[in-house]
C-alpha cells in the first residue's frame, strides 16, 4: 500500500499505526498522561477540559489534584469549595459536578473511580465523551473517543470534509471510529489519544498544518484540494458584557471570600441591576452560590431548593455553597 492515495476505513491498521508513532515521538508532555497519573487524575482533567485549553487547565490542575489526590479528599469538601478552586476556568457549573462525582464515587464505588464505561456514565456530569475518554485513558480500554477534534480528525481524512458534521455524534461515526482501532485495548487507547493530540495540534479547526502531518499523504479532504465548508458555520462567542460575563465577575467576588457576602459588594462589582439581578438568580439556581438572609452566616437557603428570584432580591448576603444539593446531573 502507497501512502500516495486517500485513505479509507479499510486502512486501519496503516492509519493506527502511523498516528500512534507520531503521537510517540509527539505527545505534548501533561500531567494526567504521566505513568502516575491516577483514573481520578483523568477524571479531574476530562472534567477541566471540557470548553476550556489546555493552558489555562494547567495550574488549576495542579492544585486540585496536590490538594484532593483522591475522590474522598474533595467529597469531604464542600461543593462550594470546589467552586472556590475552579477559580477562572469558566463554566463553573463543572465543579460542582465534579465535586457531586467524587461523592459518587465514594458512596457507590468504594471511593474509587469506576472503570467501566455505563458506571462511569452515572456519574454526575459524564457523558458519553468523557465516560469513554476515561475509560481510555486511565483503563486502557478500546472505545471510540470522539471529541471535536478527532472528529474533524476523520472527517478530513475519511470523508473530504472541512469539519465534523453538527451536532452530536451519529452511531455510524462512532462505529467508523471503533473500527479504526487497534484489537488490542492498550494500542486501541494509545490511538484514540494520538489523534486527539493530531486534531489539537496539527490538524486544527482553523489552520491545519498539514507539511508536519503524519497522514497528510492519505488525507481525502487534502486530496481534493481542501473544498469549502458548507454546513452552518459556529458563531464565536462574545463574552465582554455578557450575562456570563456578569455571572463571572460576582462569582469571583464571592470566591474571594470565605464568609457571606453583602449584597452590596454585588452591586460595586457588576452595576447594571437588571443583569446583576438575573446572573444572580442564575447563580442561586445552578446551586452555585447561597442566599443567606438577614445576618452573616445565619439562615441559608436550603441547597436542594434554589431561592426564587423574589428571595434573592430580598436577601441581604450571598454565599458559596456549604453542602451538596441532590440530584447535581
Ligand atoms: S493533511 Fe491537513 S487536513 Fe488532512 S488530516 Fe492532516 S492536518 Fe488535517
Amino acid at each position: 500500500m502507497t501512502t500516495a492515495s486517500p485513505a479509507t476505513g479499510n486502512d486501519q491498521p496503516w492509519l493506527a499505526g502511523t498516528i500512534a508513532r507520531w503521537y510517540t515521538e509527539n505527545a505534548r508532555d501533561l500531567p494526567w498522561r504521566r505513568p502516575g497519573a491516577t483514573a481520578w487524575h483523568v477524571l479531574v482533567s476530562e472534567f477541566m477540559l471540557q470548553q476550556t485549553p489546555v493552558v489555562r487547565v494547567l495550574p488549576v490542575y495542579g492544585q486540585w489534584v496536590e490538594r484532593w489526590p483522591t475522590p474522598g479528599d474533595l467529597a469531604r469538601e464542600s461543593p462550594g469549595e470546589a467552586v472556590r478552586a475552579w477559580g477562572r476556568l469558566g463554566y463553573p457549573r463543572r465543579a460542582l459536578r465534579l465535586h457531586a462525582a467524587a461523592v459518587s464515587c465514594v458512596n457507590d464505588h468504594d471511593g474509587q473511580v469506576p472503570s467501566s464505561e455505563a458506571d462511569l456514565l452515572r456519574l454526575p456530569g459524564v457523558g458519553s465523551y468523557t465516560a469513554a475518554a476515561v475509560a481510555a485513558f486511565a483503563f486502557a480500554q478500546r472505545t471510540a473517543v470522539l471529541d471535536t477534534n478527532v472528529r474533524r480528525v476523520l472527517a478530513r481524512l475519511l470523508d473530504a470534509q472541512r469539519y465534523e458534521r453538527p451536532g452530536a455524534p451519529t452511531r455510524a461515526e462512532r462505529e467508523r471510529a471503533f473500527s479504526l482501532l487497534p484489537v488490542e485495548p492498550r494500542a486501541a487507547a494509545a490511538t484514540s489519544a494520538a489523534l486527539m493530540e493530531l486534531g489539537a495540534v496539527v490538524c486544527t479547526s482553523r489552520a491545519p498544518d498539514c507539511p508536519a502531518c503524519p497522514v497528510s499523504g492519505r488525507c481525502r479532504w487534502r486530496a481534493d484540494g481542501y473544498p469549502p465548508w458548507h454546513g452552518p458555520l459556529r458563531r464565536a462567542q462574545s463574552y465582554a458584557g455578557t450575562d456570563r460575563q456578569c455571572r463571572g465577575r460576582l462569582l469571583a467576588v464571592l470566591r474571594a471570600s470565605h464568609g457571606p457576602v453583602p449584597r452590596r459588594t454585588l452591586e460595586e462589582a457588576w452595576p447594571e441591576a437588571a443583569q446583576r439581578e438575573r446572573a444572580l438568580d442564575g447563580l442561586v439556581f445552578d446551586g452555585l452560590v447561597e442566599v443567606v438572609v438577614d445576618e452573616p452566616a445565619s439562615v441559608s437557603a436550603p441547597a436542594d431548593a434554589p431561592a426564587a428570584a423574589s428571595d434573592a432580591q430580598s436577601a441581604t448576603h450571598f454565599r458559596l455553597p456549604v453542602s451538596p444539593r441532590p440530584g447535581v446531573d
